[in-house]
């Protein structure tokens, strides 16, 4: 459980003079940006040194810099961060450098709701959601004995899909597998890959409305991810896997991807299951969230994950992308997060979207 006392943190607030930031990694650059370009102020988070390469992106450096040894040791800033009137944005690497727990009991407001972590970081939870909400995942293999299609084996907690491999029989699973690791089993599927990006408003019922708020449909990528989807430039993966040369799925970008269109409804009508079942299980997924999926030759989508935050697939949007220039001009998701807290601010709602 999230134990942090929201309306206490924010009764010092000066919400006229709020400060956004942001760890210094991932989607950074365009949160900073969007936030100057909804009036906020801006500070990064940086361990060490501030890395130079902001200063090559003038629009996309923040105000200011705070510095510390480690990230853990932001825990101890907290009341500093609070006399700045700092709104957090938590993004993946954010809450992977912070660690689970203390970002579930970070003294600092938080765009978004913590609660979400439990239920996105435990692959039981994510399944009960996910199912719960009636998409379709793919199928997980609960005996190694039963493999007699390729599968992908996943470690838990595992970073950028960093061990991850495909096995086709239980022997070669047998060979691969580290048992001293905890791991799922889920039927490799086959198909092409979208990274779906909403964002979810509980405060604005403009667009396409939900039971409560409404969802919009910002952009969508394609993870890049050495290096299996590069591999088939000197072989098929079966040679290579004779060979002992085995695929790795670590992201290192994202490419920009459109859907053919007739698939949006669907797209729709997942986001909205998604969201609905989230104000059932823990008060509701708010601001952006990732379905990450695979779309089979029959045209299904089995949705493999999901990130209940800022995703770095959204980067290559920083002006907008061919989704949210249908909503606004120069939208990216980062703009969007500042302007919702904007909106809160102006109708005093800022504890409907924080934690
Ligand atoms: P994940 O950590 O679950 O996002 O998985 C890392 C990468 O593995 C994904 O970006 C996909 O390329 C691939 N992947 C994960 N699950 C599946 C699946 N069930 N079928 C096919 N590819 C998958």
């Amino acid at each position: 459980m999230v134990d942090i006392d929201l309306p206490g943190m924010l009764s010092s607030y000066d919400t006229k003079n709020l400060t956004i930031a942001t760890v210094c990694s991932h989607s950074s650059l365009q949160i900073f940006n969007g936030a100057h370009k909804e009036g906020f102020k801006t500070l990064g988070l940086a361990i060490g040194e501030v890395k130079r390469f902001y200063d090559a992106f003038p629009l996309g450096k923040p105000d200011d810099f705070f510095t510390v040894d480690n990230y853990k040791d932001l825990m101890k800033y907290a009341d500093e961060l609070r006399a700045k009137n700092v709104i957090v944005i938590p993004h993946g690497s954010f809450v992977e450098y912070l660690g689970a727990k203390n970002f579930l009991t970070f003294n600092v407001p938080t765009f978004g709701n913590r609660q979400v972590l439990q239920w996105e970081s435990d692959r039981d939870k994510e399944r009960e959601w996910l199912d719960g909400a009636g998409l379709t995942m793919p199928k997980e293999i609960k005996d190694p004995r039963n493999i007699d299609k390729p599968v992908i084996v996943k470690y838990h907690g595992a970073k950028g899909g960093k061990g991850f491999f495909i096995a086709r029989t239980f022997a070669e699973f047998s060979k691969r597998v580290k048992r001293d690791r905890p791991y799922t089993i889920q039927e490799f599927v086959m198909g092409t890959r979208y990274y779906l990006h909403y964002f979810y408003t509980p405060l604005q019922n403009t667009g396409y409305k939900l039971s409560k708020g409404s969802l919009q449909l910002l952009s969508m990528d394609r993870r890049d991810e050495t290096t299996i989807d590069e591999l088939q430039r000197i072989g098929s993966i079966a040679e290579l896997e004779e060979l002992g040369i085995h695929p790795t799925f670590v992201v290192t970008g994202n490419i920009p991807i459109v859907m053919r269109e007739s698939l949006l409804p669907k797209v729709f009508q997942m986001g909205e299951a998604v969201v609905e079942k989230s104000l059932e299980l823990f008060g509701g997924i708010i601001g952006p969230f990732c379905l990450e999926t695979v779309v089979t030759e029959d045209l299904e989508f089995k949705v493999f994950e999901i990130s209940a935050r800022i995703v770095a697939g959204t980067n290559p949007y920083i002006s907008g992308s061919p989704y949210s220039d249908l909503i606004e001009l120069n939208l990216s998701t980062g703009r969007r997060i500042a302007q919702e807290i904007k909106y809160a601010v102006a109708h005093n709602k800022l504890t409907d979207i924080l934690s």
